[in-house]
């Protein structure tokens, strides 16, 4: 397996990241079922604060195993702060996992419950840092707000994301992507849990003070299909659709969750 096609099947897939990547049987692996009979109230956590300038949003992106929404970062119109943040950490991009079938696609589980795919918003500390690539492999790197998709209503605010699918079809693909507020696909509730953990997909860097919200939102059948409908391949290359890209569930190992609620 060359460090560049780790997938998410067969040879490639999870079970098998280990092999190049031995930080996959670390200690603060994602992601993680919660038990909410084991989640710890903290009383310490502070409020969460969203704040995205929508004039940030860049430009989409096919990146083979799924698509990014990239944001400029060169300074700090758009951050998260407050929670179980101790500094200002700024939005770099945003994407989802989905999987195969309604029944499962989410990389979070709720006591158990598979929920059928997870949006990402991902932010590196701005105070500390001075780029994402610096911040990505440190322990206070990162700060990813996750939301679990459930099937049901179709949901309007995600159709700008969906309607720009079409111009980055095949792997490598990028398209502008501007004027966009991710804390629009928000639930109405930040209540959240926390945990410290890793990236979800090579190279699982334990870098990732990770927000989960209590709330999912709602997603349709058909919006999903059009997730699976983006393809793996360069395009001439037969088409291979990014059917799945959730990593299971990880040992929690010892780590606490704690709740703002
Ligand atoms: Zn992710």
């Amino acid at each position: 397996m060359a460090s560049t096609d780790w997938g998410y099947d067969g040879k490639n897939g999870p079970e098998q990241w280990g092999k190049l990547y031995p930080i996959a049987n670390g200690n603060n692996q994602s992601p993680i079922d919660i038990k909410t009979s084991e989640v710890k109230h903290d009383t310490s956590l502070k409020p969460l604060s969203v704040s995205y300038n929508p004039a940030t949003a860049k430009e989409i992106i096919n990146v083979g195993h799924s698509f990014h929404v990239i944001f400029e970062d060169n300074d700090n119109q758009s951050v998260l702060k407050g929670g179980p943040l101790p500094d200002n950490y700024r939005l770099h991009q945003f994407h989802f996992h989905w999987g195969s079938k309604n029944e499962y696609g989410s990389e979070h589980t709720v006591d158990g419950v598979k929920y059928s795919g997870e949006f990402h918003i991902v932010h590196w500390n701005s105070a500390k840092y001075s780029s994402i690539a610096e911040a990505i492999s440190k322990a206070d790197g990162l700060a990813i707000i996750g939301v679990l998709l459930k099937v049901g209503e179709a949901n309007p605010k995600l159709q700008k994301v969906l309607d720009a699918l079409h111009a980055i079809k095949t792997k490598d693909k990028r398209a502008p992507f501007t004027n966009f507020d991710p804390s629009t696909l928000l639930p109405s509730s930040l209540d959240f849990w926390t945990y410290f953990g890793s990236l979800t997909h090579p190279p699982l860097y334990e870098s990732v003070t990770w927000i989960i919200f209590k709330e999912s939102i709602s997603v349709s059948s058909e919006q999903l299909a059009q997730f699976r409908s983006l393809l793996s391949n360069v395009e001439g290359d037969n088409p291979v659709p990014i059917q799945h890209n959730n990593r299971p569930t990880q040992p929690v190992k010892g780590r606490t969750v704690r709740a703002s609620f």
